[in-house]
């Protein structure tokens, strides 16, 4: 299955990426954490990412794209992938649009999370994600860690997003009205968009998506 989640931030894409990636048996794509992944290992890439992600505005599409791409052409994606945060804007989901039509492929659904704004800002501002795997998410009201600072899946160190902030969540909350919103309707004149609510605890809303997606056998 070739799938693209959709939402918010802090509407829980991330964690719920990670387990829809495990029950389909493909591969989990989030361009956030390849840009993550490239600041980290101080590439030129991630050189010209930083300075957009730390304001919460989109890196440019020419950056962006061309890194999707590349991820999506490796091996473990040939026969479908989970894309968690592109395409973020239409110009990028025109992109993946031709992308996929010059390898013979489509789309199979795009999932569009749901979640009130107040909420969203509450879950972002207590985000604790682990430096070990951004799929291992903690909060500090909602999902405290056993032990404060340690990831209770792995042990790793948690740390709070740079962009986690309530200002450059706010900016991020423009951006996805603003640019990410419109790819819902470009998809949905293609009629491919399932729309779930992503509110309750994370293995709901994991089996709702499963369910959305035709596949409520596999669910957790
Ligand atoms: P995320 O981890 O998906 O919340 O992404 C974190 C940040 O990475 C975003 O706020 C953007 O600055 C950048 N980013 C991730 N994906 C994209 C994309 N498809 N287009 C542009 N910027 C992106």
């Amino acid at each position: 299955m070739r799938i693209v989640l959709v939402g918010p931030p802090g509407a829980g894409k991330g964690t719920q990426a990670a387990f829809l990636a495990e029950n389909l048996g493909i591969p989990h794509i989030s361009t956030g954490d390849l840009f993550r992944a490239n600041i980290s290992q101080k590439t030129e890439l991630g050189r010209a990412a930083k300075s957009y992600m730390d304001a919460g505005n989109l890196v440019p599409d020419e950056v962006t794209i061309g890194m999707a791409e590349d991820r999506m052409k490796q091996a473990d994606a040939a026969g479908g992938f989970l894309l968690d945060g592109f395409p973020r804007n239409v110009a990028q989901a025109q992109a993946l649009d031709a992308f996929l039509s010059g390898q013979g492929a489509a789309l199979d659904a795009v999932l569009d999370l749901e979640v009130p704004e107040d909420e969203v800002v509450k879950r972002i501002a207590g985000r604790r994600i682990c430096r070990n795997d951004s799929a291992h998410v903690f909060h500090v009201s909602y999902a405290p860690p056993a032990v404060e600072g340690v990831c209770d899946t792995c042990g790793g160190e948690l740390y709070q997003r740079g962009d986690d902030t309530e200002a450059t969540v706010r900016n991020r909350l423009d951006v996805y009205h603003r640019e990410t919103e419109p790819i819902i309707d470009h998809y949905k004149a293609q009629g491919l968009v399932v729309t779930i609510s992503a509110l309750g605890k994370v293995a709901e809303v994991t089996s709702r998506a499963m369910a959305a997606l035709g596949r409520d056998d596999q669910a957790a």
